[in-house]
């Protein structure tokens, strides 16, 4: 079962309106609910910490790396597509928001979504041929 982000991994989204709380809500389906551990944001698929929250430790250990789109990356060591930018029009207008959220996939041309707990398991596969 692959779960998705909701309001209840956003700290403060009750204190938004019910109309910046639908935006939000429909925009976070589109992402894996974040996993966290060590004081860290890993990766769904290889877990591998994408983010520390800023500082030396992400300079030194994080595997997450920007792509070509704006605000977009992936996980320097598995490839998850990561977004790390969010842009969202909440009650005071447009906002960027910092924190990477790990893209949901899905199988090329089908709405089979892929869970990344497998593609760990392939990807360690294929590495090791
Ligand atoms: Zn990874």
């Amino acid at each position: 079962m692959v779960e998705r982000a909701t309001l209840a991994d956003v700290g403060d989204a009750d204190t938004l309106s019910e109309a910046a709380r639908a935006r939000l809500a429909e925009h976070l389906s589109h992402f894996l609910k974040p996993k966290l551990a060590d004081n860290s944001i890993r990766c769904p698929s290889c877990d591998a910490p994408l983010w520390h929250g800023g500082g030396v430790l992400d300079a030194l250990c994080s595997t997450f790396r920007w792509g070509l789109v704006h605000g977009d990356g992936f996980c320097g060591r598995c490839r998850w597509p990561v977004r790390f930018y969010h842009y969202l029009q909440l009650d005071d207008g447009e906002r960027r928001i910092v924190f990477p959220l790990a893209y949901r996939c899905f199988r090329k041309g089908t709405d089979e979504e892929i869970d990344p707990a497998s593609e760990r398991a392939r990807g360690l596969e294929d590495a090791e041929a």
